[in-house]
């Protein structure tokens, strides 16, 4: 487990460490809904009946504890300079997928989740970008007793009415930085959503992994890892650890292949001893740190 660490969810899948621990990959295994037209489509998406899904596997050790299905929906209304798949942030570049079929695949692996304390996870993209599929795979997950973990920014959780939340048992949350002139520079987006999310789901009794993304010249100042430390001192007792990971180039060919510009090209991986301090300070908070 601990030889994933320094590395983000997104950078690993692309190791060969993570081939070598995945079972399926791609879209094999879904049938998409052919016949519908766009109407049809954005109703069915409307009420969860469809989603929009970038791929799915199943994992040891990456997102969430035990084996896991990990369903990337596409769709995200962020742009982080350090994506690592800027190709999920379409929503129509996915596949359509049934609901049924989804819990279908999730009722299959029921057995294999259990014996090995996994579940599902829904990640992305953003997975909040569709809360209406997630958030009734998640349910019909709990009706099987499957551990539902929600990989997100939460910066769409006004989305999540507190009745899905019930739904959720671990959320990975992405805190990109601890100021709204920050995150802005990191995301594009707003901060304010993600406290707000972070705060209801402590309220409601859930567990958090707070992932944090390392960028040397982008999010290492001391006083940015300070307010995020501050940030997740909100959360109280959910907060389980704190995931430092490392910058890494390794989504640089999708920004090339895709063709947009690329903020980051010329970024390096944050050394030892920067990744060392950024974690004492977690730590002198009284978080465990990853
Ligand atoms: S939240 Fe950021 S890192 Fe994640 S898919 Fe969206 S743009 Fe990429």
């Amino acid at each position: 487990m601990t030889a994933f660490r320094s590395t983000t969810a997104h950078m690993l899948r692309d190791s060969k460490e993570y081939v070598s621990q995945t079972l399926m990959g791609g879209l094999s295994g879904f049938e998409s809904p052919i016949g519908l037209d766009r109407r049809d489509r954005l109703n069915a998406l409307r009420t969860g009946d469809i989603g929009f899904v970038h791929s799915w596997d199943i994992n040891t050790s990456v997102d969430g504890p035990g084996t896991r299905m990990t369903v990337f929906m596409s769709g995200c209304p962020l742009r982080c300079q350090y994506c690592q798949n800027p190709d999920t942030w379409k929503m129509r570049d996915g596949q359509p997928v049934y609901l049924d079929a989804m819990i279908a695949k999730i009722a299959r692996y029921q057995d294999l989740f259990k014996s090995t304390g996994g579940g599902i996870t829904f990640s992305g993209g953003e997975s909040m970008m569709q809360p209406a599929f997630v958030s009734r795979a998640f349910h019909a997950a709990k009706d099987m007793g499957v551990h539902t973990c929600l990989d997100t920014s939460g910066f769409l959780g006004h989305t999540y009415t507190d009745e899905m939340i019930d739904d959720i048992d671990l959320c990975l949350l992405d805190v990109k930085s601890g100021s709204e002139e920050k995150y802005h520079e990191v995301t594009g987006a707003t901060l304010a959503p993600t406290i707000e999310f972070g705060q209801r789901l402590a309220k409601a009794g859930k567990k958090i992994w707070v992932r944090f993304v390392l960028v040397p010249g982008l999010t290492d100042s001391e006083e940015n890892v300070e307010q995020v430390a501050q940030i997740c001192e909100t959360f109280g007792q959910a907060v389980e650890h704190i995931d430092v990971l490392g910058f890494h180039q390794l989504g640089r060919p999708k920004w090339r292949e895709l063709r947009i510009p690329y903020p980051l090209e010329d970024a390096k991986s944050p050394s030892a001893q920067l990744k060392k301090r950024v974690m004492q300070q977690f730590e002198s908070h009284g978080f465990v740190v990853y």
